[in-house]
């Protein structure tokens, strides 16, 4: 399997240091507010690679954290914590915050089929293990205190503006008249905060250096570090982590191990909301729940991540959705075609259906091109629609669309057979069909329709789906 691989910028073969097992983190929510449509892009595009590794024999061992403190409103460690800013907006206190949107992003994990990770550690629940890394840091050097904090000395890891190929004069030149004056370099960032003076935290611990809490970036290097141990087979995220947190988890936890981090950086492309950035401002970071109320199930959102790659800046919007569900109809009355009979039956031996997931995993396994899996099994559905399902075929066609569900998670197995009442329904439609009696006909599909049933009228009859 090949991945492409931001740190050497190439796509390479994926050589886990521990094969058959692959180690892999991403960087998980910050839980202050619900996650919107831009984020479950990134979270089903890792959900993808993770069903590919297993796919291909690969024991994949994976972690996702829970942000629930530390995160600023600023990349420039300024401004509020996000949790405690969520606190204020609600009136609760930032433990509350914290427990409420985390089990909303596990419901939506669980809605969009997305694979539970092996540990979701919270960021709250390490402290200790942060504070040990900061002190391994401190020992060798890299840290100086000022005001407000403990400060990462960016210009003693030689390697910083390596990973995202950053200029670091431009940034100092753009920095600067934002920048905390203290700092000794604008790319400077936060290992521990300072409580403020003149106000309580609701999160807030003691540590060597003070009352605090910790910058963002040391909880992924700590929890990494903890569940995975010091260097990682993959880790991944948002394309927008690799300036800032991607490099600072980097400076941090290969200066305290002298050890490579990751060896693998896989990156979720932006995704635009009807062509526009997502934004609070804009109103547009939607929210799965409010697609789910305009009628869109959670396959057919997850089938709309899926139709573009993830290293392809992506387009949401309420008529795509639209495309995707009409998709997701042809894919599911492919999988009810072991149901119903046809009426001319074309020759497809029980192999070609086996090197259906085959091919699909062959297409995953290329730097996971989803879009081009899909079109693959259009032109394989094309093909099955002639094809009488029966006998021995049941078994392997059976198989061929748990395997398409192990790599895309679309539940097309769940798919049910309908009634017999229905069935007779679209006996009677075809009959109303032949005496060309389209009042009927139509009379009939919008009943089963209503009973949730679609049909699709082909040359070698109709299909029944469940919608
Ligand atoms: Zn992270």
């Amino acid at each position: 399997m090949r991945l492409y691989n931001t740190l050497t910028r190439k796509v390479e073969k994926v050589k886990p240091l521990q094969q058959p097992k692959v180690t892999v983190y991403t960087c998980g929510p910050t839980v202050y507010d619900y996650a919107h449509i831009g984020h479950w892009f990134n979270y089903v595009r890792m959900d993808t690679l993770i069903r590919v590794l297993k796919a291909n024999q690969l024991q994949p061992e994976w972690v996702v954290n829970i942000t629930d403190v530390g995160h600023l409103v600023s990349d420039a460690d300024e401004g509020e914590d996000k949790l405690e800013k969520g606190a204020k907006r609600e009136g609760k206190t930032a433990w509350e915050i914290a427990k409420f949107y985390t089990n909303d992003f596990l419901e939506g994990m669980k809605l969009l089929n997305i694979s539970h990770p092996d540990n979701m550690p919270r960021a709250t629940e390490h402290i200790t293990e942060q504070i040990e890394l900061i002190k391994r840091l401190d020992k060798k050097g890299y840290t100086y205190i000022i005001d407000d904090g403990v400060y990462y000395d960016t210009s003693k890891f030689e390697a910083y503006s390596d990973f995202a190929q950053l200029d670091l004069e431009e940034q100092q030149a753009v920095m600067r008249v934002a920048r905390n004056p203290q700092k000794r370099q604008p790319a400077d960032f936060a290992l521990w905060k300072f409580s403020p003076k003149d106000a309580k935290r609701d999160m807030e611990w003691d540590s060597p250096w003070g009352k605090g809490f910790p910058g963002w970036h040391i909880e992924c290097s700590a929890m990494s570090m903890k569940y995975l141990g010091p260097t990682i087979d993959i880790h991944s995220g948002g394309i927008d982590h690799v300036p800032v947190h991607h490099t600072n988890e980097i400076a941090q936890s290969e200066a305290a191990t002298g050890q490579r981090f990751a060896n693998y950086w896989l990156h979720s492309n932006h995704v635009m909301v009807e062509g526009q950035k997502i934004s609070k401002s804009l109103g547009n970071s939607i929210r799965l729940k409010e697609i789910i109320d305009k009628g869109f199930s959670p396959e057919v959102v997850r089938l709309h991540i899926l139709e573009s790659h993830y290293r392809s800046q992506s387009q949401f919007s309420w008529s795509s959705l639209e495309a995707s569900k009409n998709r997701l109809q042809d894919l599911r009355a492919l999988a009810s075609l072991r149901w119903q009979p046809r009426k001319v039956s074309h020759d497809y031996g029980t192999g070609a259906l086996e090197d259906v997931p085959a091919e699909l995993l062959n297409i995953m396994s290329e730097d996971l091109n989803t879009p081009q899996a899909l079109a693959f099994l259009s032109r394989v559905s094309t093909q099955l629609l002639a094809v009488h399902i029966e006998g021995d075929m049941v078994d392997h066609f059976e198989a061929m669309i748990r395997g398409i569900d192990d790599l895309l998670g679309l539940k097309l197995s769940d798919i049910k057979d309908i009634s017999e009442e229905q069935k007779k329904l679209i006996g009677k439609r075809d009959e109303a069909r032949e005496k060309q009696d389209w009042e009927q006909s139509d009379k009939i599909r919008d009943e089963l329709a209503s009973q949730g049933v679609g049909l699709q009228d082909h040359p070698h009859g109709v299909i029944w789906f469940p919608l």
